[in-house]
């Protein structure tokens, strides 16, 4: 099968690799059907994750079909189409008993970082029952796809753990794919201001698109006189941080109103300085985390009754076997007003009950060969 692997900083390559296989019970190994690109995927390249090790495919949003159960997979069959997470989970663990799927003792954040990823033409899942979601017959894919990460990341990491409440002021500080994400989740909760501060005038046209009530284009460092100004000087009852630099969490460290809720979803190479020496006065509250994936169920809801499209998000299609390109495209995300670039396996449609033949020729393959090793 061809899949995309990570070679070291700066270097990946579509190419030839062995067919996965489960390695695990409660594992499940599906034909990839849509995946997308991730600023994660980028952090990768430039060797800012350490624990993603050359030889990696990575990868870690995605539909697809399931082409084989393990012995241990109760509630998922053979042809089943599926979300796959970027986080998974056991569901046993104490992590998980909290319901902190993203700490698993056995999931996390795994598919593409430590274990091969869904950049692939097929991919090994772990820990399925607890982690997959079934796609609702006749949804459309894109916008499931959008559920694999970015949405779930926005509302459960941003939105969420800043506590959103009806009628607060909520600054989104990067309006990348998983700020507009975050843009889009925080209107479930009724804010009474959003407003988007990036250095990019598309992607602020896309926040405007998505639900922004104010944007601001912060390339001449005017954000924090701009938004002082809006709150009365007060500051802002909510910041989302999305970027994860220096610049713009001491942004969201100035903008903070007094009792102001903090979430930082950016994904800090380094650490940064924090000015607790300003912020005690002000009771403010910091939470930051990895997403758990536990609100896919509600977001499937949403989409269903008509209250979420997150396609919007998408900018780009290609198919599967042009990744190389598409990642081309990513890495110059602003000259190329890229956003999410969705990957299509050259047989992906829209649903449908039917098992695809690539899939029954896998299967019948894994039979003779399970069969000749008696
Ligand atoms: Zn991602
Ligand atoms: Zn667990």
């Amino acid at each position: 099968m061809k899949a995309l692997v990570y070679h070291g900083p700066g270097r990946i390559a579509w190419e030839d690799r062995p067919m996965p296989v489960l390695r695990e019970p409660t594992d499940v190994l599906v034909k990839i059907s849509k995946t997308t690109l991730c600023g994660t995927d980028l952090a990768i390249l430039k060797g800012g994750i350490r624990t993603v090790q050359p030889g990696r495919i990575i990868g870690h949003e995605a539909t697809a079909r399931i082409v084989e159960v393990g012995s241990g997979v109760t509630d998922f069959r053979v042809g089943d189409h599926v979300i796959v997470p970027c986080t998974t989970s056991c569901g046993r663990c104490p992590a998980c008993r909290k319901g902190l799927f993203s700490s698993c003792d056995r999931g996390g954040w795994l598919i593409g970082n430590t274990i091969d990823g869904v950049q692939a033409e097929f991919a090994c899942i772990p820990c399925a029952d607890t982690s997959l979601h079934r796609i609702p017959a006749g949804m459309d894919e894109e916008a499931a796809l959008m559920l694999a990460d970015i949405i779930p990341t926005g509302l459960e990491v941003g939105v969420q753990k800043a506590e959103v409440s009806l009628g607060d002021t909520v600054a989104v500080l990067g309006a990348g794919p998983v700020g507009l994400a975050t843009i889009i989740a925080a209107q479930f909760y009724g804010p009474s201001e959003i407003i988007a501060i990036d250095l990019d005038a598309n992607r602020l046209e896309a926040a405007k698109r998505l639900g922004a009530t104010t944007v601001i284009d912060n390339s001449d460092g005017g954000a924090l006189a701009k938004v002082m100004a809006m709150t009365g000087g007060r500051g802002v009852d909510v910041v989302i941080e999305v970027v994860g630099s220096p610049a713009t969490f001491d942004l969201a460290q100035r903008i903070i109103g007094a009792g102001g809720r903090m979430a930082n979803i950016g994904i800090f190479s380094k650490s940064v300085e924090m000015h607790n020496d300003i912020l005690w006065l002000r009771n403010i509250t910091l939470r930051m985390g990895v997403v758990n994936a536990n609100t896919v169920p509600v977001l499937l809801k949403m989409i269903q009754a008509g209250k979420l499209d997150p396609r919007g998000l998408i900018s780009h299609r290609f198919p599967l076997g042009e990744i190389e390109h598409a990642y081309e495209l990513f890495k110059n995300a602003a000259r190329e007003q890229a956003m999410k670039i969705v990957l299509s396996a050259d047989d992906s449609a829209p649903p449908t009950e039917a098992i695809d033949e690539q899939v029954v020729q896998y299967v019948v393959g894994r039979i003779m060969s399970v069969l000749r090793e008696g």
